[in-house]
């Protein structure tokens, strides 16, 4: 018995959200099935792309806050540039910054410091509730 085979599947397009065989009425090159599934396949690759950001961003702020936190255990109020980035420390994340002054401040969580060009300096750990803000 033979089987006639009514398909070649590699010249069956599929729809890149569902996997449905996709019905060529429109465009010949179309990528999904339907305008749903494309609304659900774009909202869900700027979800994750935006999810891999949002993890990136908090990893760095907690390594530097893992630094900071150190810095305060060792009893020091601050550390040189290059030791820092030696250790890791990020300086383009923090969760805050202001300008006391000509003094540059910053903050990571809860944790305060002065970022000079060549030094981090009085590294302390804010008061509960204190506002960051002047
Ligand atoms: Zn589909």
């Amino acid at each position: 018995m033979e089987y006639k085979v009514e398909e070649n599947l590699e010249d069956v397009s599929r729809c890149l959200q569902c996997g449905c065989v996709i019905d060529y009425g429109g465009r010949p090159d179309r990528k999904f099935c339907s305008a749903g599934c494309k609304n659900r396949y774009h909202n869900y690759r700027r979800f994750r792309r935006r999810d891999v950001a949002q993890k990136s961003i908090f990893g760095r702020l907690e390594k530097n806050y893992e630094i900071l936190e150190n810095i305060i255990h060792l009893g020091l109020k601050g550390m040189d540039r290059v030791t820092l980035a030696y250790m890791g420390f990020d300086p383009a994340y923090a969760t805050s910054y202001y300008r006391l002054g000509r003094k540059n401040i910053y903050t990571c969580f809860d944790i305060r410091y002065e970022l000079t060009a060549s030094r981090i300096k009085a590294v302390s750990l804010m008061e509960t509730g204190e506002s960051i803000s002047i």
